[in-house]
């Protein structure tokens, strides 16, 4: 097996040389990941500057662009081979419910799906690395049941891309994975504002909300209770429940001759 390594939190952060540990024996393992914290850059392309690939002591390739932008440059020209499947993280926190909307580890993995590369996005659901060894484990374990089980799925052929997230435990406290849809966080919670040494206002995004949509069922039911969540994701953003109230109402301001 082939395998694409990537994450957001950058190519020095444990959750990828953890990953990457895990991983290296299963077959062929590379990684590509941002030279620098690149979270919350969901699917972000860098098309106003040039990217440098560089190559650390350890062997990770590091590049000074966004995660997307790393998968993107692999599949399309640097890695020269396709990969079976592309795995990012692991996060240095949770990426459930509407945080796979913003997330730079779920971007990763979405830029290999779009590609048509099977790909998983894992993470911690508590940021501070704490049994990451254990998230690791886990991490393994699913890829190594996928590389025999499949990595697309029986009836279309379509590559799967998981979410992925792992309660921050010793191993032996991790419950089954449970297959969860997405729950829904609160608002975020308001931006905050300080006023720079040159007395101008300075504002920082504040803090993901609190979970909203939490029952049983959902992601963040699942790993408050000790589960690893595993979410099958798509991209298809069409509300298409009102797919026929919008075709109605643009006859109805066509005919109108608006
Ligand atoms: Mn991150």
């Amino acid at each position: 097996m082939k395998i694409l390594i990537s994450n957001d939190d950058g190519f020095q952060a444990p959750g990828i040389v953890a990953l990457y540990e895990a991983l290296k024996d299963l077959g062929e393992v590379e990684v590509i990941a941002p030279e620098h914290n690149n979270s919350a850059k969901s699917n972000a392309l860098t098309l106003h500057s040039p990217l440098y690939v560089h190559r650390a002591a350890n062997g990770f390739r590091y590049v000074n662009g966004t995660p997307a932008d790393c998968v993107h440059i692999a599949l399309t020209g640097l890695l020269g081979y396709r990969p079976d499947l592309v795995v990012s993280g692991i996060n240095n926190g949770a990426n459930m419910g509407d945080d796979t909307i913003y997330s730079g580890t779920v971007g990763a993995a979405m830029e290999g799906y779009l590609f048509g590369v099977p790909a998983i996005a894992f993470s911690q659901t508590e940021k501070g690395w704490h049994h990451l060894d254990a998230a690791a484990a886990k991490a393994r374990e699913l890829v190594q049941q996928m590389g025999q089980h499949g990595l697309h799925g029986q009836n279309d052929g379509r590559p799967w891309l998981l979410n992925v997230n792992i309660p921050n435990r010793p191993l032996a406290d991790i419950k089954p994975m449970k297959v969860c849809r997405l729950g829904r966080r609160h608002l975020a919670e308001p931006v905050i504002t300080q006023t720079s040494p040159r007395g101008e206002t300075m504002y920082w995004i504040g803090a993901a909300g609190a979970a909203k949509d939490d029952a049983e069922g959902t992601d963040f039911h699942a790993t408050f209770q000790g589960h690893v969540s595993l979410t099958p994701l798509q991209v298809d953003l069409t509300d298409h429940d009102h797919l026929r109230y919008w075709a109605q109402t643009a006859a109805a301001l066509n005919g109108s001759g608006a």
